[in-house]
């Protein structure tokens, strides 16, 4: 494979050209140059899946590697995003509290959870009255700033380039965009996968999140706390709370509404003082299942789809990416549960 084409340059485009460029490939992405998800988002990689309390898919594979593709990439960006992160989960009852209790001694959960410590003497600020568990080896990835010198070293590399596919430009037999022909065309469209008809039948669905960016003097700097939602402190006194699932609302507006939610989260975790400074608003792009769609299109040859990311770019795209460059320059099977032929009747 000499040359590819990728649309879309989010964290899904982007991994995936520096790990096609490592192979020797020539990638041009086309981005549309507004990014509504991977620059939004809060970019932690925590292992635990709180809402289910299990772990995250494939972790102890996915987060060693997402580590070190991030601090490689620091010293390829010359930026610094990577930040090591303590996890404190408050209970919401006696119950989990048990079931933490338990799994920790697990094997595969030993090295991600432990129990509460003396912190309750030390912050009474926190609501805590059923205990709290620690996450360990969690880290976060300040997105914005890493996806603005990820864009700045492709444009540099000569890889990227800001426009709208448009389907009119695109001959599909030939695998030509705009005049030039490729071996592969790679769509990583997030949220907007649906305006792209080559791969609708992933039905990727809208999962808007909003975030409020608080200043507070009273929390903790060192650790995220989490109940119902989370409060990332992102230095110098300023945290991201968060976040909403809003299902199928395709817009992209602040709501009022997600406002009051996260001041909610925010009661039932600490009743520290605050002040909101910012709202932002993201679009996942969740798929029904919970697994990335990614591979060749069954019927044209040479067509690709890299999505499906979810709530968990952060974590997946490092490794998801090196498995599907590995697949299209030699071949490789991916995993059986992310194919696109899964939905290909
Ligand atoms: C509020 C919020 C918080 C989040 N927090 C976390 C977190 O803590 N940890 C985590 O791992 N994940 C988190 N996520 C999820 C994460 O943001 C996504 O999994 C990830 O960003 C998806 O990346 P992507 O590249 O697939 O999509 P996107 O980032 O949406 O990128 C798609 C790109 O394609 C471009 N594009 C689309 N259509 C076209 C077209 N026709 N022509 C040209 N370009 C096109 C767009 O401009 C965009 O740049 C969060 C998301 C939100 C909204």
């Amino acid at each position: 494979m000499k040359n590819t084409l990728i649309i879309g340059g989010g964290i899904a485009g982007s991994s995936l050209a520096i790990q096609l460029m490592k192979r020797g490939v020539g990638v041009t992405i086309l981005d549309r140059g507004i990014n509504h998800s991977s620059a939004v988002a809060s970019g932690m990689v925590n292992p635990m899946v709180f809402r289910r309390m299990n772990l995250s898919w494939r972790v102890d594979e996915m987060l060693p590697y997402a580590r070190d593709f991030y601090l490689e990439l620091e010293d390829t960006l010359k930026a610094k995003f990577y930040n090591t992160l303590r996890i404190r989960r408050f209970f919401s009852s006696e119950q989990e509290r048990g079931y933490w209790e338990k799994k920790q001694h697990e094997a595969e959960y030993q090295k991600y959870l432990t129990l509460h410590d003396d912190f309750d003497e030390k912050v009474p600020l926190a609501k805590n009255e059923f205990g709290s568990g620690i996450v360990k080896n969690a880290f976060w990835i300040r997105s914005k700033r890493f996806m603005e010198k990820m864009h700045l070293f492709l444009k540099e590399q000569k890889v990227l380039q800001y426009g709208q596919f448009e389907p009119a430009k695109f001959i599909l037999e030939e695998l030509s965009y705009d005049g030039s022909i490729y071996d592969s065309i790679v769509f990583c469209c997030g949220s907007d996968n649906d305006k792209i008809p080559y791969f609708s039948q992933a039905n990727i669905q809208y999962n808007r999140g909003q975030i409020l960016h608080i200043e507070s003097s009273e929390l903790s700097q060192q650790e995220l706390w989490n109940r119902k939602g989370f409060i990332l402190p992102v230095g110098e006194e300023k945290f991201m709370l968060g976040a909403t699932y809003e299902w199928n609302e395709p817009s992209l507006n602040i709501t009022a509404q997600a406002r009051e939610k996260l001041e909610g989260v925010f009661k039932t975790i600490t009743e520290a003082s605050y002040e909101v400074y910012g709202q932002t608003v993201g679009m996942r792009p969740t798929v029904a299942d919970r697994r990335p769609v990614m591979g060749e299109h069954p019927e044209y040859r040479g067509l690709f789809i890299f999505n499906g990311l979810g709530t968990k770019g952060y974590m997946l795209a490092p490794l998801l990416s090196l498995e599907m460059a590995q697949c299209m320059t030699e071949g490789r099977a991916l995993h059986e549960e992310v194919v696109f032929s899964r939905f290909y009747k």
